[in-house]
């Protein structure tokens, strides 16, 4: 990180990307103070020789020139973390790990290149990782050199200094995009839009208002916005100049689109169009690692980036043929016995796990955990491919009552769920855990709870 030469820089918040941010910040000659609440955290900091300081004691703030806020830390609603509401109070500006990422590559030192790094910048309710690790699979098969990071991968200041020519790949979640200062990339994605993380964003108006910072004035050369919701094709229109215009490349799944440029998929086919004419197509239904027209959406999404990069449909279409898929995202662990069984544990909000029950038929669903706000009638409308639900968490009772019409056993635990779920499957069903919550009423995250489904899985078809 350039520019903070001398200057006393704090850190709130020790996880991952706070690490990796402090030690940017000391790289680049900065005098680093860190704070955590957690004293295994700050512990480990220490060893890394890092200055431990309570910033939330009086006048911690002297003498610092910036606060650096890590992206789990809710800081605006409902009301400001006290160590920033104090920082504030100091004169002493807040920032967070991208901000810092986008304002060190607008420093002078970064503009030697004869080809400027080109970052492409991913948000939207879901769909981010997928489409992030899509368009960086793409890139590299087609011999461009790319990086990986943000909230997939490394931590943005964990990444080597772009190189000539190199792109950066950068998924982005409205934690992220709330906070940073400088939010500029050359390429900004808005896949959808569906409620989350009402609670900490004070509804779904600051929800959005928190991701479309992406798209502000002097944002992006190219914004690819999907407009199967009100909001994106209410940005869509804000952002495009007229039908002649390259701004925008809107895309869809599910809808014939017919403006200026855009990238739709209907019945498995992607097609390209610009200015009425089609240029590129691609028949995504031989595309294994892409199941549903949910990721149909995120490959038009994919498509458009690279498009936008230069690569030609041909080039893009072979490389979607041999993208591996991310695990615990439609991630098919075997077949056994003519039944399919798949971890979708990615599916922590309603939308989610909506898609993943329109991808697949004869579904014995499993599904629970900590609920969010807004609750499950948004999945409702999609339960006809549901041939029985296993519902697991500690809310199990409350979540099942609300599954109107459907079948559903209370089973707790996933051992539970996947031993009477593979009991009951005949050949052809699909078990699926698409859970619509949480994972932290029952595990550390959604990953421990995929691998949890995975084992069990393992367990009972050996
Ligand atoms: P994010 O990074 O935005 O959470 P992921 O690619 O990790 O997105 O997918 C999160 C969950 O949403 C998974 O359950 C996945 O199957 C589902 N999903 C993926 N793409 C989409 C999409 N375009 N629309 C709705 N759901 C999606």
């Amino acid at each position: 990180v350039q520019g903070y030469v001398g200057q006393s820089v704090a850190v709130l918040g020790l996880g991952r990307s706070g690490r990796a941010t402090a030690a940017a910040l000391r790289a680049g000659g900065a005098d680093v103070v860190v704070w955590d609440d957690s004293v295994p955290a700050r512990d480990l900091a220490a060893q890394d020789g890092f200055e431990i300081r309570d910033l939330t004691k009086a006048g911690a703030f002297d003498g610092v020139a910036k606060l650096v806020v890590s992206p789990g830390i809710p800081h605006l609603y409902p009301r400001p973390n006290p160590v920033i509401a104090a920082a504030w109070d100091a004169g002493v500006s807040v920032d967070n790990d991208i901000g810092l990422f986008f304002q060190s590559f607008a420093t002078p030192e970064w503009d030697g290149f004869d080809v400027a790094p080109w970052i492409v910048a991913v948000t939207g309710s879901n769909g981010k990782s997928t489409t992030s690790a899509l368009i960086h699979h793409i890139l590299v098969e087609n011999g461009r050199p790319a990086q990986l990071a943000g909230n997939i991968g490394r931590g943005v200041l964990d990444i080597d200094p772009a190189h000539d020519g190199e792109i950066v790949v950068l998924e982005l979640s409205s934690y992220q995009t709330d906070l940073a200062r400088a939010l500029t990339p050359d390429i900004a994605v808005f896949t959808n839009l569906s409620p989350d993380h009402l609670d900490r964003h004070a509804g779904l108006g600051g929800y959005f208002a928190a991701k479309r910072r992406l798209f502000a004035e002097g944002g992006p050369d190219r914004a690819i916005i999907g407009v199967d919701e009100p909001e994106g094709c209410y940005l869509a229109n804000q952002l495009g100049e007229g039908a002649n215009d390259d701004r925008v490349i809107r895309i869809s799944s599910g809808r014939k689109l017919s403006q200026g440029w855009c990238v739709f998929a209907r019945k498995g086919f992607l097609s390209e169009v610009r200015k009425g004419r089609q240029v590129g197509s691609i028949d995504l239904r031989e595309i294994a690692g892409l199941p549903g027209a949910h990721n149909h959406q995120n490959a038009c999404a994919a498509y458009a980036v690279c498009r936008s990069l230069g690569l030609g449909p041909k080039g893009i279409e072979a490389a979607m043929r041999s993208y591996p898929g991310l695990p615990h995202r439609s991630q098919l662990i075997k077949e056994h016995n003519g039944v399919r069984y798949v971890n979708d544990s990615k599916a922590t909000n309603v939308d989610s796990a909506s898609k993943a029950l329109q991808a697949f038929t004869n579904i014995r669903w499993i599904c629970g955990g900590l609920q969010k706000e807004g609750g499950l009638d948004a999945v409702i409308p999609h339960l006809g491919n549901v041939a029985k639900a296993y519902v697991i968490g500690r809310e199990a009772t409350e979540f099942a009552r609300q599954l109107d019409g459907v079948d559903a056993a209370i089973c707790g635990t996933m051992a539970a769920a996947v031993a009477q779920a593979a009991k009951d499957a005949l050949p052809g069903d699909v078990v699926l855990l698409a859970p619509a919550a949480a994972s932290f009423d029952q595990y550390d995250s959604f990953e421990r709870r995929g691998d949890d489904f995975i084992a069990c899985v393992e367990a009972e078809t050996m």
